[in-house]
């Protein structure tokens, strides 16, 4: 039976979501739609009482709703309740059920690509306490990472992620220039801020200088390779970019719908031309 997913937010048209779902629905022989819903704020109610009385399977969540539709919702999983934040819905037989599938896919991302250069219990720094940021470092800290440090511009913001973190490993929020100078203690480096979200952006989130040299450099914008991860890669840095992240998501967001994972090959080279093909 041909069914409908989507995703809601504001702003929504640059998503490359239904590009990469379409993708796999091809790739299953499968005839679902998935659609860009553009859903302000003082909609969000009456958008979420839609998916049920549309009888809409479901859909992701982006800015600024992950936070403001948990109360629409019927109940939760333990990753959307950890994060406090739902990025998929699923319409479970008119009850609708958030999940968040960010943290996972970053980790997710980083053991597929990074494999052989993980060290099994990894130090990792987060730059950045928003909605992403919370994800990953609560993620890391409960599927292995020894220490979860975090930075950010508002310390306050760093500081209470870090007494979440501390629930699983040993976790600080220190500021920008505590983390810059106890750089070569990380594993793993994440920005997990929107600096150099602007492809003009001359800003870069920390300097590279102090890391070890196995340090892993993890930018999870996705949109071009950032000025940051240029500069580590010229400094013979190891270094990921976000679509992997944004891939594997949407994958687990696939299999809660589906109930299985989508063929991974492909889509990178995919969602690597729509992007270019935007920028052209
Ligand atoms: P939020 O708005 O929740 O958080 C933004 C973060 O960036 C905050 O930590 C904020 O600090 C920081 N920040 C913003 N501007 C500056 C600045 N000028 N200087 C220093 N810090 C700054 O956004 P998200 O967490 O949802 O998204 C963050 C980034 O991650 C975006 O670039 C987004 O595109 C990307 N992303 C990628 C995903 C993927 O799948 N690859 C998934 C989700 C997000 P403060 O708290 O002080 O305001």
């Amino acid at each position: 039976m041909k069914r409908l997913y989507g995703i809601i937010g504001d702003p929504i048209e640059h998503t490359l979501s239904p590009d990469m779902h379409q993708f796999w629905y091809h790739q299953d022989h499968v005839a679902h739609h998935y659609h860009v819903f553009h859903v302000t704020k003082d909609q969000l109610e009456t958008a979420v009482q839609g998916i049920k009385a549309l009888g809409i399977s479901g859909c992701n969540v982006t800015i600024p709703h992950k936070v403001a539709i948990i109360p629409f919702l019927d109940d939760l999983d333990d990753e959307a309740r950890m994060l406090g934040a739902v990025n998929t819905v699923v319409n479970q037989n008119g009850k609708l059920i958030g999940y968040n599938t960010d943290g996972l896919g970053f980790l997710k991302s980083l053991e597929h690509h990074q494999k052989e250069h993980l060290p099994d219990h990894p130090k990792v720094l987060v730059i950045g306490a928003g909605g992403a940021g919370q994800a990953i470092a609560l993620t890391m800290a409960k599927y292995g990472a020894s220490c979860v440090d975090i930075t950010n511009r508002t310390i306050e913001k760093a500081v209470k992620l870090s007494r979440s973190c501390q629930a699983f490993c040993e976790s600080n929020g220190i500021s920008l220039t505590e983390a810059e100078n106890g750089l070569e203690k990380y594993d793993v480096i994440v920005n997990a801020t929107s600096i150099g979200l602007s492809e003009h952006d001359s800003l870069i989130p920390i300097p590279i200088e102090n890391s070890k040299s196995s340090a892993i450099f993890v930018d999870i914008i996705y949109n071009f390779e950032t000025k940051w991860l240029r500069l580590a890669k010229q400094q013979g840095k190891r270094t990921l970019d976000g679509l992997p992240m944004l891939i594997f998501q949407g994958a687990i967001s696939y299999k809660h719908w589906l109930g299985h994972l989508p063929k991974l090959n492909g889509i990178d080279a995919f969602l690597r031309n729509k992007l270019e093909e935007r920028h052209a």
